[in-house]
């Protein structure tokens, strides 16, 4: 099974080396919307959203994009990548955003003492209700302020949600790509699988 990376900036190579490393999957760099074709999934890494978003809408993968989620392609937002993902941006205009999550982010969201850290958290996978523990690092992180009731929420870190899904789309506010910890990259390439 292929599963995209988009390759436009950011966390890359690490999600690509994850991928690599779990059976059966076949990890593609996404440049331009043909590179879509056949995958069953695309991870946004994390970088900078708003360069992202830009480069997105003149590499022509913008409208591709959604529209493929939209028939079921799964997709996995990671920091910046979640930003994307978000329906609503707090204090943004949404232009280049995807707009296809009901999630409302609110960007840089940690104080500077916080700006970047690593904890432990538990990621509930969802299926029968069993969870995980897993290293979070959190970079200049987003927080996902509010999902409305078609988000289920997957991970919380002092009460704030940091990882949520709706259907076919997966967002986190950390970087699991940064870790050893392969769990959250399976967990998105099932539902890929699905
Ligand atoms: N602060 C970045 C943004 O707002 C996200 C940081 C990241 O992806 N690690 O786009």
């Amino acid at each position: 099974m292929k599963i995209g990376i988009l390759d436009i900036q950011g966390s890359v190579t690490e999600h690509l080396e994850m991928l690599n490393k779990i059976k059966n999957v076949e990890a593609v760099l996404v440049k331009k919307s043909e590179d879509l074709k056949e995958v069953k999934g695309l991870i946004i890494p994390g970088g900078e959203s708003t360069t992202i978003g830009k480069l997105l809408r003149r590499f022509g993968l913008r409208d591709e994009i959604i529209k493929r989620v939209k028939k079921g392609m799964a997709v996995w937002g990671t920091c910046a990548g979640a930003i994307l993902l978000a329906k609503k941006i707090v204090g943004k205009e949404n232009a280049d955003s995807l707009n296809l999550m009901d999630i409302v982010v609110e960007r840089n969201a940690y104080g500077r003492q916080l700006d970047s850290f690593e904890t432990q958290v538990e990621f509930d996978c969802g299926i029968g209700g069993f969870g995980y523990k897993c290293p979070a690092i959190f970079i200049r992180a987003p927080k996902i302020l509010k999902a409305e009731k078609s988000v289920e929420v997957l991970a919380k870190y002092k009460d704030e949600i940091i990882a949520a899904r709706e259907k076919n789309m997966l967002a986190t506010t950390f970087h699991p790509e940064l870790t050893e910890d392969e769990k959250v990259h399976k967990y998105f390439v099932e539902m890929c699988r699905k």
